[in-house]
């Protein structure tokens, strides 16, 4: 019987083309009425992009993304803390991708429909509700635009990756509430400008109350020779700061940060020239929620940002849906449209995730931009001066680990669904 999944962002679709690549019927529904390529750069981690290759997604991800090369965190002042080799630079048989959002989204959307049929991609479709019947499950749609009923649809199993908004998980924890703002504003712009360090580069300066990350998104200059650059600039705002709710669209106030950039033109990189170079701007705030002690009821579950939304640091919210989409097929491979398949996912999937989503909370890998603000907030002769080269890689090393991308462990792994798996 069909899987229903409710969301065709990053976790939803990749979910429907794993389940398809294992010959279980799969149907996505997704809430808007069109799937634009909306949203700004993101990146795709190597143990991810791993789990995109054995979707046969590789040259399509190779053809839009860059392979990014380098990670490097910055001061406040522009001066280097630390650099590491990413992607098969790093040693992995897999590279990073810096991508923009909506272009990820809309190449496994189009793969979608050409594997799984247009009529198992549905647009307009907003799961509302769903009943459990003796043997599956029984879901609800409307269509948000019109509010008007868009369907009953049956099925074996019902997949929630509808976001960090997610209806489902709003029904299952109705006491929840919204997301967790923790003070901080992100502003995001894709800025046309000339290449710097290494030309693929994603670089972190600042520390943790004022930061800002940027990286190309696009391989090749444009005719003037300029690369399309995302970029990320953060503030902490003061407690009276009237925060607007999290939404991936809202435009972007230049006056409440360009002013604490205006001074961090470095030799290799203009700030402030990104920030007003940018023909338009999003604000977003930095949200998270707790993590929640079960994801599957009954013949319901939840994947991606529905189950374990975190703050994008250490380039993870994209990654870490598509390793849930993996691990839930194979589950499902391996014990048929069960509830025994979602109690395997979560056993997995839950434990790993909220470790995640608190490492992320103690600024994941960017602690070492904290420490050196804290130890030597005028700037420093050499970095070791400050911070030990053993401190260093500690942090970044156990970062790594958590978030399930070590090199040799990672290259060493079979892939999360055995290949020529197929239901039986
Ligand atoms: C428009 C948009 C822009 C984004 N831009 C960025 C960005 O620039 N940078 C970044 O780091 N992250 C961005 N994200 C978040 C990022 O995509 C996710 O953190 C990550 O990819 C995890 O994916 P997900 O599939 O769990 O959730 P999402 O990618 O958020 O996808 C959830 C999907 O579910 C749909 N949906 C919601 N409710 C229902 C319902 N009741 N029924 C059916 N469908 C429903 C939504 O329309 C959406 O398409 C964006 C998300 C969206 C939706």
């Amino acid at each position: 019987m069909t899987v229903l999944i409710a969301g065709g962002g990053i976790g939803g679709l990749t979910l429907a083309l794993s389940l398809h690549q294992v010959g279980i019927p799969a149907r996505v529904f997704e809430s808007v009425p069109e799937l634009r390529p909306l949203g700004v750069g993101i990146n795709v981690l190597p143990h991810a992009v791993r789990e995109l290759t054995e979707l046969d997604l590789a040259d399509r991800l190779d053809a839009e993304g860059v392979r990014t090369r380098e990670l490097a965190y910055f001061s406040k002042r522009g001066q280097p803390i630390w650099s590491e080799p990413r992607g098969i630079e790093a040693g992995y048989k897999w590279p990073q991708f810096s991508i923009h959002r909506g272009m990820l989204q809309q190449i496994l959307l189009e793969t979608a429909i050409e594997r799984l049929g247009r009529d198992n991609v549905l647009t307009s479709h907003h799961l509302s509700a769903w009943a459990e019947t003796g043997d599956g499950i029984r879901a609800d749609f409307i269509d948000k635009a019109t509010g008007r009923p868009a369907g009953t649809f049956e099925g074996a199993l019902l997949i929630a990756a509808d976001g960090i908004h997610s209806t489902v998980r709003d029904k299952l924890y109705p006491d929840e509430g919204p997301p967790i703002w923790n003070g901080r504003i992100l502003w995001r712009g894709i800025t046309l400008a000339g290449a710097f360090l290494t030309g693929r580069t994603m670089i972190m300066a600042g520390h943790e109350t004022l930061k800002f990350v940027c990286y190309p998104i696009s391989r090749a200059p444009d005719a003037n020779g300029k690369y399309r650059i995302n970029w990320i600039a953060e503030r902490h705002m003061p407690p009276t700061y009237q925060w607007r709710r999290e939404d991936y669209n809202r435009t972007a106030k230049l006056e409440e940060f360009l002013p604490w950039f205006e001074n961090w033109t470095f030799d290799w990189l203009d700030v402030p020239g990104l920030i007003r170079n940018c023909p338009h701007a999003y604000e977003y705030p930095l949200v998270d929620r707790d993590p929640i002690p079960q994801w599957s009821f009954g013949r319901v579950t939840l994947l991606g940002d529905a189950a374990h939304p975190m703050y994008p640091i250490g380039s993870n919210g994209a990654s870490q849906a598509i390793l849930d989409a993996r691990v839930l097929s194979r589950e499902i491979l391996a014990h048929g449209t069960t509830q025994a398949a979602l109690a395997a996912y979560e056993a997995e999937r839950r434990p790993a995730t909220s470790e995640l989503v608190m490492l992320n909370r103690r600024n994941g890998p960017e602690q070492v931009m904290q420490i050196v603000e804290e130890r030597a907030p005028d700037g420093f002769a050499v970095v070791t001066d400050v911070l030990s080269q053993q401190e260093l890689e500690e942090v970044a090393a156990n970062y790594k680990r958590v978030a399930g991308f070590q090199v040799d462990a990672l290259n060493a792994k079979p892939p999360i669904v055995p290949r020529g798996g197929a239901a039986r």
